[in-house]
């Protein structure tokens, strides 16, 4: 039987989410073992226009990437959004927050700015432009989840992705809660599987794993009138990962 290809493709994105699946080391050479990856920039010169899966990192920002992601999709059985870039926009949507998006080309290039190769429209998330068939969560992505995920995609399973919050790992590995310390942690609303790493070196979650399907809003309004705080100061946070 003849191996799932698998090719990887970059849109905007500081391409970290790549780089862990690089980090997997061994776990890669496993992988590789049941998958002929055909395409992948970061790592191999090959290109191909034949694959079943494709894996999608970056954030859509430009008309021309746009009708790439729709030729890779046409293309593709199964499409992967990678990381908080791709499956929500991310970081790159902070300039969805701006009217006017030349002042943020003049913001970030200056007076090379208005460059025709720097044309830009508002930051998409993949399933903004294509139908996504899965997606990975996390800025990073968390690379023995993403081996698990594709793991699970190769042998016909329903990949787990919890959908509680992050306060359920983040009380499990008993920390000390980020309120305690007069601080707005978006845990009680954002998907868990990362094992709560923020809460665990000292900061506060910031929300790069996006909102759980149904975000218990009540038990986070009682988080916030515990500690004084209101629900603008939740909102507040959201825009570093979660702007619209
Ligand atoms: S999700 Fe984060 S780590 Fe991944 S490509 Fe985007 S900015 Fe980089
Ligand atoms: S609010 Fe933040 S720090 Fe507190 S339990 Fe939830 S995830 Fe942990
Ligand atoms: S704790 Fe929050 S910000 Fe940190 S990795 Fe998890 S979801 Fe992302």
């Amino acid at each position: 039987m003849s191996k799932p290809r698998v090719a990887i493709f970059d849109f905007a994105c500081c391409e970290g989410c790549q780089l862990q699946i690089v980090n997997l080391e061994e776990e890669i050479l496993n992988l590789i073992d049941v998958v002929d990856v055909v395409e992948w920039r970061e790592a191999m010169s090959e290109q191909s226009h034949e694959y079943d899966i494709a894996i999608i990192e970056g954030s859509i920002t430009r008309e021309e990437d746009a009708k790439r992601l729709e030729v890779i999709r046409s293309r593709a059985k199964i499409l992967i959004a990678l990381g908080a870039c791709a499956t929500m926009g991310g970081l790159n949507k902070l300039k969805n927050n701006f009217d006017d998006l030349n002042e943020v080309r003049e913001c970030v290039y200056g007076k090379d700015g208005q460059m025709p190769h720097l044309n830009t429209f508002k930051t998409k998330a993949c399933d903004e432009v294509v139908e996504v068939d899965f997606k990975i969560h996390g800025c990073p992505i968390d690379a023995a989840e993403f081996a698990q995920i594709i793991r699970s995609l190769l042998v016909g399973k329903t990949p787990f992705v919890p959908d509680y919050p992050v306060c359920v790992e983040c009380k499990a590995n008993e920390n000390i809660c980020r309120y305690e310390y007069d601080e707005v942690c978006l845990g009680p609303i954002i998907r868990a599987g990362c094992n709560a790493p923020c809460p665990a070196a000292g900061r506060e979650c910031f929300g790069c794993r996006g909102l759980v399907d149904n975000p218990n809003v009540e038990a986070a309004q009682e988080v916030m009138d515990k500690y004084n705080l209101t629900v603008d100061d939740l909102k507040q946070k959201l825009v570093l990962f979660n702007s619209k």
